[in-house]
């Protein structure tokens, strides 16, 4: 495991170490899709949907969640400057490569807990039994899969199914391309 840490902006302290709790993210609708993968590995993410700079900065602080935006312009900010603020400015357009920069950032590829949240809410996710959803999954699911989760807010209901599989087989992969740049890059 290397030890790896990007620290995108020196000001800003963004050292996760075990005692401290699980970050949490707010994403600038610019980066959607990352939020929707730092929610499949179980990191709580809001979508930031407005406009105004300033609400997302408050948000931010209230709720301690660190920034991701492409916008540079909040780096402008005074509470971003003085590093009260915590933001990382995603360098690229591909939500693959923006996995990879939080992952390094933050070093999450050790706490990844796959299907917790809601990939459309962001809600904790709540099991269920196969007989709660009899009626709701379709017939070939319900006799293949013996697993499901269901969001409080939206009810959608997750199982193990293809998607399930192709997203994390997805996820793992570049995690594991995430460590061995990392290794390449210490060794
Ligand atoms: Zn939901």
């Amino acid at each position: 495991m290397s030890g790896y840490c990007i620290l995108v902006f020196a000001t800003t302290k963004m050292e996760n170490t075990g005692s401290s709790p699980r970050p949490k993210f707010i994403a600038d609708q610019n980066v959607g899709k990352l939020a929707k993968w730092l929610r499949m590995m179980g990191y709580d993410t809001t979508v930031f949907e407005g406009e105004d700079d300033s609400r997302l900065v408050r948000i931010a602080m209230n709720e301690d969640r660190v920034i991701l935006t492409r916008d540079t312009h909040i780096m402008r900010r005074r509470v971003a400057k003085n590093g009260l603020l915590k933001i990382i400015l995603i360098s690229s357009d591909e939500p693959e490569l923006q996995v990879k920069q939080v992952v390094q950032a933050f070093k999450l590829d050790c706490q990844f807990q796959a299907f917790t949240l809601c990939l459309e809410c962001n809600q904790p996710l709540q099991a269920k039994s196969k007989q709660q959803v009899k009626d709701l999954v379709p017939p070939y699911v319900f006799q293949t899969q013996s697993q499901y989760v269901e969001c409080p807010a939206c009810h959608r209901i997750y199982w193990r199914g293809t998607h399930w599989a192709a997203m994390t087989r997805k996820l793992e992969r570049v995690l594991k391309e995430t460590n061995q740049e990392n290794d390449s890059r210490t060794s």
